[in-house]
C-alpha cells in the first residue's frame, strides 16, 4: 500500500484535515488529525489493515493494541492476519491484561497502535508483554506522527503505513495567522476568526 494512497483515504474520511486549526492544546497548526475518522468505516479499515499486513516481514500469534485507541485497530489488523487480537488498559495509571486476556510464554506478538506521537502507550504495552514472557516482534501503526522510530532503543521496528507531519506553532507565530488565514477548531466545525489580510 503506497503511502500516498493512505493518505488519500486518510483525507477522504476526514481524518487527515489541511488548513488552519487550534488544536486542544492550543497550538495553532497545518494539519489536524483524528485517526479514529479513518478507521470508522470497516471498509476503509480492512484496507488499511490487509496494508499494514502485507508489510510485516515476520510471523506473529497474536495481535495486542492499547484500549481505547488501538481496540478497532488491533481486531482489524488480526483479522487480516487470521490471528486474535487483545487489547490492554490502564487501571490506576497501570497499563494491565485483564478480561480472561492470557498470554503463553513464547508467544509471538505484534503491538498496534493506531497513530504513534512519542510511541509512550505501545511501549507500556510492549514492556508489559515482555514481563509476561512474550516475544514482541514489533510494533505496528496506521500513522507514525514521531518522525522516527521510538522503539530503536529495544531493537524493534516500528512498520507505519505513513508517516504524518503536524507542524504547531504558538499562537503568536503562526505563519498561517499572519496570512490572516481562516482558523478552525476541529471538533466544533465553527470557524473561529474570519480571515482579515494582515497585511
Ligand atoms: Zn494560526
Amino acid at each position: 500500500m503506497e503511502t500516498s494512497e493512505v493518505l488519500d483515504l486518510l483525507r477522504e474520511s476526514d481524518a487527515l484535515l489541511e488548513g488552519h486549526f487550534e488544536l486542544s492544546s492550543g497550538l495553532h497548526s497545518n494539519r489536524y488529525f483524528q485517526c479514529a475518522l479513518g478507521l470508522c468505516d470497516p471498509k476503509r479499515a480492512e484496507v488499511f489493515a490487509n496494508g499494514l499486513a502485507a508489510k510485516l516481514p515476520y510471523e506473529v500469534d497474536l495481535v495486542v493494541g492499547p484500549a481505547l485507541g488501538a481496540v478497532v485497530w488491533a481486531q482489524e489488523v488480526a483479522r487480516a492476519l487470521g490471528k486474535p487480537a487483545f487489547f490492554t488498559e490502564r487501571k490506576d495509571g497501570q497499563m494491565l491484561l485483564r478480561r480472561g486476556f492470557t498470554i503463553e510464554p513464547g508467544t509471538k506478538v505484534l503491538v498496534v497502535e493506531d497513530v504513534i506521537t512519542t510511541g509512550g502507550s505501545a511501549r507500556e504495552v510492549v514492556d508489559l508483554l515482555q514481563e509476561l514472557g512474550a516475544e514482541v516482534c514489533g510494533v505496528g501503526t496506521l500513522v507514525n506522527r514521531s518522525g522516527g522510530n521510538p522503539y530503536e532503543d529495544l531493537g524493534m521496528e516500528l512498520i507505519a503505513l505513513a508517516m504524518v507531519e503536524v507542524v504547531t506553532w504558538e499562537k503568536g507565530d503562526c505563519p498561517l495567522c499572519a496570512e490572516g488565514t481562516d482558523l478552525t477548531k476541529p471538533g466544533s466545525k465553527t470557524v473561529l476568526i474570519s480571515g482579515g489580510g494582515a497585511g
